[in-house]
C-alpha cells in the first residue's frame, strides 16, 4: 500500500485499485487495515481526554459515490435548478465517482457526536481543536486547508482527514504544506539527502 497516494480532482483511483483492497470497520465505517488501526489508536487518545469524535464517513466505493451524485442532482432539480447548474453545485463538495479519495480507504470524515453529516460548523468543535494539534502523531492529515484550495481543486474540509503514516504527517504538518506540495517539492529533497549519506 502507498500511503502517500494522490488522488483527487486530477488523479482517479488507478484501475483495480480498489478488488484488492482489505477493509476494516471503525465505528461501522470501512478503513484500509493499517488506516483503520490508526484512527481507533487516534480516537482512543481523543476519548481518554473526554473528546469524542464519530467516524461519519470512511472508504466509498465508486458505484456508492455514483449514487451519492445521482441523489444530489435530482434533489437539486427537484428544487428547479437546470442539470448544469446542479453538476456544478453538487460538485463543489463531491468529487466525481472515481475521483474520491474516499474510495483508498485512507480518508476518514469526522463529526462530533451530535453530527449526521460533515459540515462546517465542526471547525468551531472540540473535536476540531483536537485533531488540529494531534492528529499528525496518528499519521492524520488535515487533507484539505485553507489557503491550498488552488493546489488541492477542493475547499476547505475541516472534517476530512487522510491517513499518510506518522512521519509524513508530522513533516506536512510542521511545514505547513499540502498533501501535492509534498509530494513535489519536500519528498523529492528528502530522498535527496537520505541518498547522500
Ligand atoms: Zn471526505
Amino acid at each position: 500500500m502507498d500511503y502517500l497516494m494522490l488522488v483527487g480532482r486530477f488523479e482517479p483511483i488507478p484501475e483495480g485499485f480498489e478488488a484488492a483492497l482489505k477493509l476494516r470497520s471503525v465505528q461501522g465505517k470501512l478503513f484500509e487495515m493499517q488506516t483503520a488501526a490508526a484512527l481507533e489508536r487516534m480516537l482512543e487518545s481523543a476519548r481518554s481526554e473526554g473528546v469524542f469524535i464519530k467516524v461519519i464517513s470512511g472508504y466509498r466505493s465508486q458505484e456508492h459515490q455514483q449514487m451519492l451524485w445521482e441523489k444530489d442532482i435530482s434533489m437539486l432539480m427537484a428544487q428547479g435548478a437546470g442539470y448544469k447548474e446542479a453538476v456544478k453545485e453538487v460538485g463543489r463538495t463531491l468529487a466525481l465517482p472515481g475521483f474520491s479519495e474516499h474510495h483508498t480507504g485512507l480518508a476518514a470524515d469526522l463529526g462530533t457526536p451530535g453530527d449526521d453529516d460533515v459540515s462546517y460548523t465542526f471547525t468551531r468543535s472540540i473535536q476540531a481543536k483536537w485533531l488540529e494539534c494531534n492528529a499528525h502523531k496518528y499519521g492524520f492529515i488535515l487533507r484539505y486547508p485553507r489557503l491550498k484550495e488552488h493546489i488541492t481543486g477542493i475547499d476547505f474540509e475541516p472534517w476530512h482527514y487522510r491517513y499518510v503514516g506518522v512521519e509524513s504527517a508530522v513533516m506536512i504538518r510542521k511545514s505547513g504544506i499540502c498533501l501535492e506540495e509534498f509530494l513535489d517539492f519536500y519528498q523529492d529533497k528528502y530522498l535527496f539527502i537520505t541518498n547522500r549519506e
